[in-house]
C-alpha cells in the first residue's frame, strides 16, 4: 500500500466518522468541515488524483457522484442545494492526493470559487 492517508481511513487504520460505505466506496466526515455538512467520497481503491483517471473507472466514478447526491439529501440539501467539488493538484489545493469528492451543504456558497 502506498503510504496514504485515506488509504488507512478505507483500511480503518486511521479513526474515520464514515457514514456510508460499500464494496467500492467509503464517505466520511471532512476533519476541518467548510460547510455544516462536509462529507468526503473516497474509492476503496487509491487513485491519486483525477489525471490518473481510465475509462475503466466510468463506473466507479458514476458511484462516487450518485453516493454524493445521496449523501446531501439525507441531509436534507438536495431541494437548497450543494456543491461537489473534486480538487486536482496544485492550483485547485489538492492537499490529499487519493482522489475523493467533497460534499459540501447546509449554507450558501459563493460562485466563483476562491
Ligand atoms: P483537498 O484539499 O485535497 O481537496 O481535500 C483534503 C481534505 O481532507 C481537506 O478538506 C481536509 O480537511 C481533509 N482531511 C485532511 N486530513 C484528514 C483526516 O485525517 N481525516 C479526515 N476525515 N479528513 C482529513
Ligand atoms: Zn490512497
Amino acid at each position: 500500500m502506498v503510504d496514504c492517508l485515506f488509504c488507512k481511513i478505507v483500511a480503518g487504520q486511521i479513526p474515520g466518522a464514515i457514514v456510508e460505505q460499500n464494496d467500492q466506496i467509503v464517505a466520511f466526515r471532512d476533519i476541518t468541515p467548510q460547510a455544516p455538512t462536509h462529507v468526503l467520497v473516497v474509492p476503496r481503491r487509491h487513485i491519486g488524483s483525477l489525471n490518473d483517471l481510465t475509462a475503466d473507472d466510468d463506473g466507479l466514478v458514476g458511484e462516487m457522484v450518485r453516493t454524493a447526491a445521496a449523501i446531501a439529501a439525507r441531509h436534507g440539501h438536495a431541494e437548497r442545494g450543494y456543491r461537489t467539488v473534486f480538487n486536482c493538484n496544485a492550483d485547485a489545493g489538492q492537499t490529499v492526493f487519493h482522489i475523493h469528492l467533497h460534499v459540501l451543504g447546509g449554507r450558501h456558497m459563493a460562485w466563483p470559487p476562491g
